[in-house]
């Protein structure tokens, strides 16, 4: 009996020890940092034209709020005076590209090529901007863009003017110096991201199919050179994201005859609802480390401290444990799983009526592979009564494909970010929140979401928020980052 215990004994010591050494092995020796051969390559450190700043700030003096619809012509004609004044400000620009204006405020813009034949690359970016609620809690007025140091401070300085000024001025350096690019590059500025996209992005994207414009690959707003946002990597990570979760509220309403509050029925419209509400919040959808969230653990654990390293590159066995560390923070939760919140609960007028009808209102975000009907049926099987009705209700976006996290696209931005942003780690993304490239999956299956700007905790809180402003250097290496990204194609 000893013996047959000693000889268990032995062999599970034996493959304890090789289970170790396969994971210290793939940490240490097949998870490797992958080589850069493109630093300090001479357009990386090109100059960027000195008035470019002040340029910035012109274009962020004009209020482009996004319109309420196709009628707003006030708000169209703000985007006219941007289109007007950024023909004037890049002239060459203006000779040589083909400018196409799309539904009265978007713009379509596309640079000479050498050849035709290759499928396009589509530069996204959005003229309108949210709405300043409270001026006067601003540092300096929104509106005004001014320029204090080396900050310029307004309304659209990250979100996203930024892209739409350095894509100019790139564009405009590249054809001041005669060059011309090999793929047609296009660059499509939409005038209502903020408020869905349909007036714009959704156009725009019509117009190409509708034209026979092939696209090799979109890049748009979404992710950027992010500090600190990866458990246990110390250098900014370069986020390309190459997915975006999917949207769609629920509603969840009960119907059951009221009456008066001093004899109350056992089960009333709130006692229902509530209770299928409760039912919600303790259950959630399950948790996956799945692409692209697996890939970006999987490319960033090289550059991280050993503990991590040996966590993350062997997802195959600490899956469940690295999905319960990221499901302690919100935000990383958001990254496993789909996710769901009841925002609006309506019931009753009067203290002492009983309620006929109460609803709620649940918003879900949706991890690719999770589709809408998926969120209906759970929905459906978890509150399991019969006296909740569950329904769709306003707008909803399945998640979207998955892009490659490599070729055409993927590799000239990581490229591009290697030269310019030497020691920032490229990894793939999810998008939480969407933006106009969800228009563009008709076009394309490689949608790309990166922002050559530096995000961290203090900027990221003007996007949508007050004070929103960008440091000169960063508007610069964007400039940069477009240049030599527009050398690649
Ligand atoms: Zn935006």
């Amino acid at each position: 009996m000893i013996q047959v215990m000693k000889k268990v004994f032995k062999s599970l010591l034996l493959a304890i020890g090789i289970l170790l050494l396969v994971m210290v092995l793939k940490a240490f020796v097949f998870n490797t940092k992958p080589e850069f051969n493109s630093l300090n390559s001479p357009t990386a450190s090109s100059n960027v034209d000195g008035s470019a700043f002040l340029r910035f700030s012109k274009a962020l003096q004009f209020r482009t709020l996004s319109p309420s619809g196709v009628d707003d012509s006030m708000a169209i004609q703000k985007f006219q005076q941007l289109h007007h004044w950024m023909k004037i400000n890049y002239p060459v620009l203006a000779q040589k590209a083909i400018w196409s204006v799309i539904n009265q405020g978007s713009l379509l813009i596309e640079l000479p090529s050498m050849n035709k034949t290759l499928p396009a690359a589509l530069f996204l970016g959005h003229l309108d901007v949210v709405p300043v609620e409270d001026s006067s809690n601003w540092k300096y007025p929104p509106f005004d863009g001014t320029i204090e140091k080396d900050t310029l401070w307004g309304r659209g300085a990250l979100d996203d003017k930024n892209a739409v000024i350095a894509l100019l001025e790139s564009a405009e350096a590249i054809l001041k110096t005669n060059k011309i690019p090999q793929r047609r590059i296009l660059l499509a500025f939409g005038h209502d991201e903020e408020v869905g996209g349909n007036l714009g992005a959704a156009q725009i994207s019509k117009y190409l199919k509708d034209n026979n414009i092939e696209i090799g690959f979109v890049n748009d707003e979404g992710f950027g050179v992010m500090e600190k946002v990866i458990p246990g990597l110390k250098n900014d990570a370069a986020i390309i994201g190459v997915a975006e979760k999917g949207y769609a509220t629920v509603e969840i309403s009960v119907e059951i005859k009221g009456g008066h509050s001093a004899w109350p029925k056992r089960d009333n419209t709130t006692s229902v609802l509530t209770s299928a509400l409760k039912k919600l919040d303790e259950t959630q959808f399950e948790s996956r480390i799945q692409e692209p969230i697996k890939g970006l653990f999987e490319s960033s654990a090289p550059y991280m401290d050993w503990g991590y390293r040996l966590l993350f590159s062997n997802l195959w066995i600490t899956s469940p444990l690295v999905k319960w560390v990221l499901n302690q923070g919100d935000k990383t939760a958001a990254t496993v799983r789909t996710t769901h919140v009841t925002t609006i609960i309506n019931a009753g007028e009067k203290e002492n009526v009983v309620p006929p009808k109460a609803t709620a209102i649940v918003n879900f975000r949706l991890l690719p592979g999770d589709s809408i009907k998926n969120v209906i049926d759970w929905v459906k099987r978890t509150i399991n009564d019969d006296r909740v009705k569950v329904r769709l209700t306003g707008n909803s976006n399945e998640s979207s494909p998955v892009s490659p996290s490599n070729g055409l696209g993927f590799d000239e931005l990581h490229n591009s970010v290697n030269e310019v942003f030497p020691s920032a780690v490229v990894v793939p993304g999810l998008a939480i929140v969407g933006s106009d490239c969800k228009h563009y999956i008709q076009n394309c299956d490689r949608i790309y979401r990166f922002l050559p700007y530096k995000f961290n905790s203090v900027n990221l809180t003007g996007i949508h928020g007050k004070n929103e402003h960008v440091i000169r250097a960063d508007f610069e290496n964007a400039v940069r980052f477009y240049t030599v990204l527009f050398g690649k194609l």
